[in-house]
Protein backbone atom coordinates (compact mmCIF):
# COMPACT_ATOMS: atom_id res chain seq x y z
CA UNK A 1 0.00 0.00 0.00
CA UNK A 2 0.99 3.84 -0.63
CA UNK A 3 -0.10 6.92 -0.40
CA UNK A 4 0.83 9.08 -3.65
CA UNK A 5 1.94 13.08 -3.01
CA UNK A 6 1.04 15.08 -6.51
CA UNK A 7 2.59 18.15 -6.37
CA UNK A 8 2.08 21.25 -8.87
CA UNK A 9 2.97 18.58 -11.63
CA UNK A 10 3.08 20.49 -15.26
CA UNK A 11 3.27 18.38 -18.37
CA UNK A 12 4.20 20.10 -21.48
CA UNK A 13 4.20 18.52 -24.87
CA UNK A 14 6.35 21.07 -26.92
CA UNK A 15 4.22 23.92 -27.06
CA UNK A 16 1.00 22.16 -25.08
CA UNK A 17 0.57 21.82 -21.58
CA UNK A 18 -1.78 18.62 -21.13
CA UNK A 19 -1.57 18.94 -17.48
CA UNK A 20 -1.20 22.40 -15.68
CA UNK A 21 0.13 22.41 -11.95
CA UNK A 22 -1.74 19.76 -10.65
CA UNK A 23 -1.63 18.80 -6.77
CA UNK A 24 -3.41 15.68 -5.49
CA UNK A 25 -2.98 13.87 -2.08
CA UNK A 26 -3.74 10.63 -2.15
CA UNK A 27 -4.09 9.00 0.64
CA UNK A 28 -3.18 5.13 1.73
CA UNK A 29 -6.10 2.26 0.64
CA UNK A 30 -7.97 5.28 -0.90
CA UNK A 31 -10.02 4.77 -3.99
CA UNK A 32 -9.08 8.04 -6.45
CA UNK A 33 -11.52 8.88 -9.65
CA UNK A 34 -9.67 11.00 -12.12
CA UNK A 35 -12.82 12.15 -14.12
CA UNK A 36 -12.75 14.69 -16.85
CA UNK A 37 -13.82 15.05 -20.69
CA UNK A 38 -12.17 13.29 -23.45
CA UNK A 39 -8.44 15.09 -23.49
CA UNK A 40 -8.20 16.90 -20.32
CA UNK A 41 -5.33 15.32 -19.33
CA UNK A 42 -6.65 12.07 -17.03
CA UNK A 43 -4.38 9.64 -19.04
CA UNK A 44 -1.08 11.83 -18.84
CA UNK A 45 -1.50 12.10 -15.28
CA UNK A 46 -1.80 8.34 -14.96
CA UNK A 47 0.85 8.10 -16.94
CA UNK A 48 3.05 10.04 -14.84
CA UNK A 49 2.11 8.58 -11.95
CA UNK A 50 3.32 4.97 -13.54
CA UNK A 51 6.21 6.47 -14.77
CA UNK A 52 5.46 6.42 -18.09
CA UNK A 53 5.77 9.98 -18.50
CA UNK A 54 7.84 12.53 -16.73
CA UNK A 55 6.50 15.84 -15.65
CA UNK A 56 7.75 18.77 -16.91
CA UNK A 57 7.78 20.32 -13.54
CA UNK A 58 6.54 19.40 -9.74
CA UNK A 59 7.27 16.19 -8.49
CA UNK A 60 5.06 12.53 -7.50
CA UNK A 61 6.12 11.04 -4.25
CA UNK A 62 4.72 7.65 -2.76
CA UNK A 63 4.95 7.02 0.93
CA UNK A 64 7.24 10.35 0.60
CA UNK A 65 9.65 8.66 -1.80
CA UNK A 66 10.82 9.89 -4.92
CA UNK A 67 10.75 6.85 -7.27
CA UNK A 68 11.62 8.86 -10.58
CA UNK A 69 15.34 6.70 -10.51
CA UNK A 70 13.50 3.40 -9.52
CA UNK A 71 12.56 0.69 -12.79
CA UNK A 72 8.84 1.08 -13.44
CA UNK A 73 8.91 -3.22 -12.55
CA UNK A 74 10.10 -2.35 -9.63
CA UNK A 75 7.44 0.05 -8.19
CA UNK A 76 4.97 -2.70 -7.04
CA UNK A 77 2.47 -0.88 -9.37
CA UNK A 78 -0.42 -2.46 -11.28
CA UNK A 79 -2.06 -0.89 -14.45
CA UNK A 80 -5.15 -1.64 -16.38
CA UNK A 81 -5.37 0.02 -19.82
CA UNK A 82 -8.20 0.75 -22.04
CA UNK A 83 -6.69 -1.81 -24.49
CA UNK A 84 -5.92 -4.38 -22.31
CA UNK A 85 -2.84 -6.12 -22.94
CA UNK A 86 -3.46 -9.54 -22.40
CA UNK A 87 -1.46 -12.31 -24.21
CA UNK A 88 -4.00 -13.82 -26.13
CA UNK A 89 -1.90 -17.08 -27.88
CA UNK A 90 -1.53 -18.04 -24.05
CA UNK A 91 -3.73 -19.37 -21.94
CA UNK A 92 -5.55 -18.01 -18.90
CA UNK A 93 -3.81 -19.25 -16.56
CA UNK A 94 -0.45 -18.33 -17.87
CA UNK A 95 -1.63 -15.09 -18.27
CA UNK A 96 -2.98 -14.95 -14.87
CA UNK A 97 0.26 -16.59 -13.83
CA UNK A 98 2.65 -14.39 -15.91
CA UNK A 99 3.22 -11.50 -13.25
CA UNK A 100 4.15 -13.55 -9.98
CA UNK A 101 6.28 -15.83 -12.34
CA UNK A 102 8.37 -12.68 -13.52
CA UNK A 103 8.16 -12.09 -9.66
CA UNK A 104 9.69 -14.97 -8.75
CA UNK A 105 7.08 -16.47 -6.59
CA UNK A 106 7.01 -20.31 -6.18
CA UNK A 107 5.07 -22.43 -8.11
CA UNK A 108 2.47 -23.31 -5.94
CA UNK A 109 1.98 -20.09 -4.26
CA UNK A 110 1.22 -19.28 -7.89
CA UNK A 111 -1.04 -22.20 -8.41
CA UNK A 112 -3.14 -21.17 -5.33
CA UNK A 113 -3.58 -17.10 -6.44
CA UNK A 114 -3.90 -18.25 -9.97
CA UNK A 115 -7.18 -20.41 -8.76
CA UNK A 116 -8.51 -17.56 -5.95
CA UNK A 117 -8.53 -14.82 -8.82
CA UNK A 118 -10.23 -17.54 -11.45
CA UNK A 119 -12.38 -18.34 -9.21
CA UNK A 120 -13.52 -14.51 -8.17
CA UNK A 121 -13.17 -13.26 -11.70
CA UNK A 122 -15.82 -16.87 -12.40
CA UNK A 123 -13.00 -17.61 -15.10
CA UNK A 124 -12.18 -21.11 -13.60
CA UNK A 125 -13.42 -22.73 -16.71
CA UNK A 126 -11.62 -20.71 -18.57
CA UNK A 127 -8.15 -21.57 -17.36
CA UNK A 128 -6.64 -23.92 -19.67
CA UNK A 129 -7.94 -22.11 -22.92
CA UNK A 130 -6.43 -19.77 -24.94
CA UNK A 131 -7.04 -15.89 -24.20
CA UNK A 132 -8.28 -15.56 -27.73
CA UNK A 133 -11.52 -17.67 -27.15
CA UNK A 134 -12.53 -15.59 -24.75
CA UNK A 135 -15.27 -12.95 -24.67
CA UNK A 136 -14.86 -9.18 -24.39
CA UNK A 137 -16.17 -9.49 -20.94
CA UNK A 138 -14.18 -12.36 -19.54
CA UNK A 139 -10.96 -10.39 -21.36
CA UNK A 140 -11.87 -7.86 -19.35
CA UNK A 141 -11.77 -9.94 -16.29
CA UNK A 142 -8.62 -11.52 -16.93
CA UNK A 143 -7.25 -7.77 -17.51
CA UNK A 144 -8.13 -6.86 -14.04
CA UNK A 145 -7.29 -9.98 -12.52
CA UNK A 146 -3.64 -10.14 -14.23
CA UNK A 147 -2.85 -6.99 -12.73
CA UNK A 148 -5.75 -7.93 -9.37
CA UNK A 149 -3.29 -11.15 -8.52
CA UNK A 150 0.04 -9.81 -8.12
CA UNK A 151 -1.28 -7.16 -5.44
CA UNK A 152 0.34 -4.56 -6.13
CA UNK A 153 0.88 -1.46 -3.64
CA UNK A 154 -1.08 1.11 -5.79
CA UNK A 155 -3.61 -0.19 -8.67
CA UNK A 156 -3.82 2.50 -12.19
CA UNK A 157 -6.84 1.98 -14.00
CA UNK A 158 -7.35 3.87 -17.44
CA UNK A 159 -11.08 3.55 -18.65
CA UNK A 160 -11.21 -0.48 -17.39
CA UNK A 161 -14.38 -0.76 -18.26
CA UNK A 162 -15.70 1.42 -21.39
CA UNK A 163 -15.73 -1.62 -23.92
CA UNK A 164 -18.68 -3.43 -22.04
CA UNK A 165 -22.10 -3.31 -21.67
CA UNK A 166 -23.97 -1.70 -19.69
CA UNK A 167 -25.11 -4.25 -17.21
CA UNK A 168 -21.74 -6.08 -17.13
CA UNK A 169 -20.22 -2.67 -16.70
CA UNK A 170 -22.76 -2.40 -13.48
CA UNK A 171 -21.50 -5.48 -12.34
CA UNK A 172 -17.53 -4.84 -12.83
CA UNK A 173 -18.13 -2.10 -10.87
CA UNK A 174 -19.10 -3.74 -7.81
CA UNK A 175 -16.50 -6.47 -8.50
CA UNK A 176 -13.83 -3.56 -8.56
CA UNK A 177 -15.14 -1.94 -5.50
CA UNK A 178 -15.08 -5.53 -3.45
CA UNK A 179 -11.63 -6.49 -4.79
CA UNK A 180 -10.21 -2.80 -3.47
CA UNK A 181 -11.89 -3.40 -0.24
CA UNK A 182 -10.33 -6.47 0.07
CA UNK A 183 -6.50 -5.82 -0.71
CA UNK A 184 -6.86 -1.87 0.70
CA UNK A 185 -4.76 -0.63 -2.16
CA UNK A 186 -4.41 2.44 -3.53
CA UNK A 187 -6.71 2.53 -6.46
CA UNK A 188 -6.56 5.14 -8.89
CA UNK A 189 -9.14 5.12 -11.52
CA UNK A 190 -9.71 6.78 -15.12
CA UNK A 191 -13.01 7.76 -16.38
CA UNK A 192 -15.36 10.51 -18.52
CA UNK A 193 -18.18 8.84 -16.87
CA UNK A 194 -19.07 10.53 -13.89
CA UNK A 195 -21.77 7.23 -12.61
CA UNK A 196 -19.02 5.51 -12.54
CA UNK A 197 -16.94 7.89 -10.54
CA UNK A 198 -19.71 9.17 -8.12
CA UNK A 199 -20.14 5.32 -7.41
CA UNK A 200 -16.86 3.72 -7.10
CA UNK A 201 -14.58 6.67 -5.52
CA UNK A 202 -13.87 7.58 -1.68
CA UNK A 203 -12.51 11.13 -3.84
CA UNK A 204 -12.63 12.57 -7.23
CA UNK A 205 -10.42 14.83 -8.86
CA UNK A 206 -12.48 16.77 -11.73
CA UNK A 207 -10.32 17.90 -14.26
CA UNK A 208 -11.01 20.28 -17.23
CA UNK A 209 -8.26 21.37 -19.79
CA UNK A 210 -5.27 20.36 -17.95
CA UNK A 211 -6.45 21.82 -14.65
CA UNK A 212 -7.61 20.73 -11.67
CA UNK A 213 -11.53 22.12 -10.92
CA UNK A 214 -12.55 20.29 -7.66
CA UNK A 215 -11.18 17.33 -5.37
CA UNK A 216 -13.44 15.66 -2.86
CA UNK A 217 -15.71 12.92 -2.17
CA UNK A 218 -18.83 12.31 -4.27
CA UNK A 219 -21.06 13.68 -2.14
CA UNK A 220 -18.66 16.81 -1.39
CA UNK A 221 -18.42 17.54 -4.96
CA UNK A 222 -22.65 16.66 -5.83
CA UNK A 223 -23.60 19.01 -3.27
CA UNK A 224 -20.83 22.06 -3.66
CA UNK A 225 -19.39 22.31 -7.04
CA UNK A 226 -16.76 25.02 -6.37
CA UNK A 227 -17.09 26.20 -10.00
CA UNK A 228 -19.63 25.94 -12.64
CA UNK A 229 -17.43 23.24 -15.05
CA UNK A 230 -17.69 21.02 -11.90
CA UNK A 231 -21.65 21.70 -11.52
CA UNK A 232 -22.56 20.96 -15.04
CA UNK A 233 -20.22 17.91 -14.89
CA UNK A 234 -21.55 15.93 -11.48
CA UNK A 235 -25.65 14.86 -11.31
CA UNK A 236 -27.51 12.54 -13.47
CA UNK A 237 -29.94 13.86 -14.32
CA UNK A 238 -28.00 16.99 -15.04
CA UNK A 239 -28.02 20.22 -12.88
CA UNK A 240 -29.81 22.94 -14.75
CA UNK A 241 -27.92 25.40 -15.89
CA UNK A 242 -29.29 28.46 -16.95
CA UNK A 243 -27.19 31.95 -18.10
CA UNK A 244 -28.71 35.39 -18.93
CA UNK A 245 -27.89 38.51 -18.13
CA UNK A 246 -28.27 40.42 -14.72
CA UNK A 247 -30.56 43.50 -13.85
CA UNK A 248 -31.53 45.45 -10.82
CA UNK A 249 -33.78 47.62 -9.89
CA UNK A 250 -34.52 48.86 -6.72
CA UNK A 251 -31.84 46.73 -4.86
CA UNK A 252 -33.99 43.26 -6.87
CA UNK A 253 -31.95 41.39 -8.92
CA UNK A 254 -33.03 39.49 -11.69
CA UNK A 255 -31.91 36.92 -14.69
CA UNK A 256 -33.40 38.12 -18.20
CA UNK A 257 -34.05 34.49 -19.78
CA UNK A 258 -32.96 34.63 -23.55
CA UNK A 259 -36.14 34.68 -25.64
CA UNK A 260 -38.34 35.82 -23.23
CA UNK A 261 -39.02 34.67 -19.03
CA UNK A 262 -37.08 36.27 -16.34
CA UNK A 263 -35.79 34.39 -12.53
CA UNK A 264 -36.69 36.79 -9.42
CA UNK A 265 -33.11 36.31 -7.46
CA UNK A 266 -34.00 36.30 -4.23
CA UNK A 267 -32.30 34.74 -1.24
CA UNK A 268 -28.80 34.07 -1.24
CA UNK A 269 -28.19 33.91 -4.98
CA UNK A 270 -29.67 37.25 -5.10
CA UNK A 271 -27.47 38.73 -2.90
CA UNK A 272 -24.44 36.57 -4.76
CA UNK A 273 -25.50 38.12 -7.81
CA UNK A 274 -25.87 42.06 -6.39
CA UNK A 275 -21.92 41.45 -5.76
CA UNK A 276 -20.69 41.58 -9.46
CA UNK A 277 -23.94 44.07 -10.62
CA UNK A 278 -25.92 43.88 -13.43
CA UNK A 279 -23.30 44.67 -16.18
CA UNK A 280 -22.35 40.90 -16.58
CA UNK A 281 -23.96 37.48 -16.75
CA UNK A 282 -24.25 34.98 -14.53
CA UNK A 283 -25.28 31.56 -14.33
CA UNK A 284 -28.18 30.16 -12.11
CA UNK A 285 -28.01 26.01 -11.34
CA UNK A 286 -30.64 24.39 -9.63
CA UNK A 287 -30.65 20.62 -9.32
CA UNK A 288 -34.06 18.89 -11.02
CA UNK A 289 -35.13 16.96 -7.55
CA UNK A 290 -34.58 21.31 -5.75
CA UNK A 291 -37.32 22.54 -8.28
CA UNK A 292 -41.26 21.66 -6.79
CA UNK A 293 -45.02 22.21 -8.05
CA UNK A 294 -47.85 23.28 -5.37
CA UNK A 295 -47.47 25.28 -2.64
CA UNK A 296 -44.47 27.66 -2.02
CA UNK A 297 -42.33 26.29 0.72
CA UNK A 298 -40.19 29.12 1.91
CA UNK A 299 -40.53 33.17 1.39
CA UNK A 300 -37.44 32.77 -0.74
CA UNK A 301 -37.97 30.29 -2.86
CA UNK A 302 -38.41 31.63 -6.81
CA UNK A 303 -41.63 31.19 -8.10
CA UNK A 304 -41.71 30.60 -12.00
CA UNK A 305 -44.73 30.05 -14.45
CA UNK A 306 -44.12 27.82 -17.65
CA UNK A 307 -45.58 25.06 -19.86
CA UNK A 308 -44.80 21.76 -19.54
CA UNK A 309 -43.06 20.88 -22.61
CA UNK A 310 -42.07 17.28 -22.70
CA UNK A 311 -42.54 14.36 -20.08
CA UNK A 312 -40.07 11.05 -19.66
CA UNK A 313 -40.63 8.37 -17.74
CA UNK A 314 -37.78 7.28 -15.81
CA UNK A 315 -38.56 4.21 -13.68
CA UNK A 316 -41.33 5.07 -11.07
CA UNK A 317 -40.63 8.58 -11.68
CA UNK A 318 -40.78 11.47 -15.07
CA UNK A 319 -38.51 14.06 -15.78
CA UNK A 320 -40.09 16.83 -16.60
CA UNK A 321 -38.91 19.33 -19.27
CA UNK A 322 -40.73 22.48 -18.11
CA UNK A 323 -40.44 25.91 -20.86
CA UNK A 324 -40.32 29.30 -19.78
CA UNK A 325 -39.54 31.47 -22.82
CA UNK A 326 -37.25 29.58 -24.82
CA UNK A 327 -36.04 28.00 -21.61
CA UNK A 328 -35.77 24.43 -20.52
CA UNK A 329 -35.77 23.50 -16.89
CA UNK A 330 -35.86 20.08 -15.96
CA UNK A 331 -37.76 18.97 -12.70
CA UNK A 332 -38.98 16.00 -11.57
CA UNK A 333 -43.17 14.77 -11.08
CA UNK A 334 -42.51 12.04 -8.46
CA UNK A 335 -46.90 11.92 -8.55
CA UNK A 336 -47.79 11.90 -11.94
CA UNK A 337 -49.56 14.92 -12.07
CA UNK A 338 -48.12 16.98 -15.06
CA UNK A 339 -49.35 16.78 -18.57
CA UNK A 340 -47.93 18.32 -21.54
CA UNK A 341 -49.17 21.40 -22.99
CA UNK A 342 -50.38 22.36 -19.33
CA UNK A 343 -49.82 25.92 -17.76
CA UNK A 344 -47.90 25.36 -14.58
CA UNK A 345 -46.03 27.49 -11.57
CA UNK A 346 -43.43 25.43 -10.20
CA UNK A 347 -41.05 26.73 -7.55
CA UNK A 348 -37.34 26.43 -7.42
CA UNK A 349 -35.89 26.28 -3.67
CA UNK A 350 -33.58 29.11 -2.81
CA UNK A 351 -31.59 27.51 -0.67
CA UNK A 352 -30.54 24.91 -2.81
CA UNK A 353 -30.08 27.33 -5.85
CA UNK A 354 -26.56 28.31 -6.66
CA UNK A 355 -25.29 31.36 -8.68
CA UNK A 356 -21.44 31.34 -10.51
CA UNK A 357 -19.68 33.77 -12.94
CA UNK A 358 -20.42 33.08 -16.17
CA UNK A 359 -16.75 34.08 -17.15
CA UNK A 360 -14.69 32.73 -15.03
CA UNK A 361 -16.91 30.05 -13.83
CA UNK A 362 -16.11 30.71 -10.25
CA UNK A 363 -19.22 29.94 -7.41
CA UNK A 364 -20.44 33.17 -6.39
CA UNK A 365 -23.16 31.62 -3.98
P1 LIG B 1 -9.09 10.52 -23.22
O1 LIG B 1 -10.22 10.26 -22.28
O2 LIG B 1 -9.54 10.91 -24.60
O3 LIG B 1 -8.02 9.48 -23.18
P2 LIG B 1 -7.50 12.14 -21.44
O4 LIG B 1 -8.21 13.02 -20.51
O5 LIG B 1 -6.96 10.88 -20.92
O6 LIG B 1 -8.40 11.87 -22.70
P3 LIG B 1 -4.83 12.68 -22.33
O7 LIG B 1 -4.73 11.41 -23.12
O8 LIG B 1 -4.09 12.78 -21.07
O9 LIG B 1 -6.34 13.03 -22.07
O10 LIG B 1 -4.39 13.86 -23.28
C1 LIG B 1 -4.42 15.21 -22.89
C2 LIG B 1 -3.96 16.05 -24.05
O11 LIG B 1 -2.55 15.87 -24.25
C3 LIG B 1 -4.64 15.73 -25.36
O12 LIG B 1 -4.93 16.92 -26.04
C4 LIG B 1 -3.61 14.91 -26.09
O13 LIG B 1 -3.73 15.11 -27.49
C5 LIG B 1 -2.31 15.50 -25.58
N1 LIG B 1 -1.23 14.50 -25.59
C6 LIG B 1 -1.19 13.36 -24.87
N2 LIG B 1 -0.05 12.68 -25.09
C7 LIG B 1 0.67 13.41 -25.98
C8 LIG B 1 1.95 13.26 -26.60
N3 LIG B 1 2.73 12.21 -26.36
N4 LIG B 1 2.34 14.23 -27.45
C9 LIG B 1 1.57 15.30 -27.70
N5 LIG B 1 0.37 15.52 -27.15
C10 LIG B 1 -0.09 14.60 -26.29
Amino acid sequence: MSSIQISKVTKRFNDFTAVSDLSLDIAEGEFVALLGPSGCGKTTTMNMIAGLEEPSEGSILFNGQDLSATRIQDRNIGFVFQNYAIFTHLSVYRNLAYGLEVRNVPKSEIERRVRAMADRMSLVHRLDQPASSLSVNEMQKLAIGRSAVVEPRIFLLDEPLSNLDAGFRAYMRAELKVLQREFGQTMIYVTHDQIEAMSLADKIAIIDKGRLMQYGSPLEVYNNPANRFVANFVGSPRINLIDGALREEAGRMTMMLPDGGEINLSGQVGAAFAQIGSARSGSFAIRPQDIYFGESRAADDIAMQGVVDSLERVGPKRLAYLQVGQTLFLAIDDQDRLTAGDQVEFHLSADKSMAFDLKTGARLA
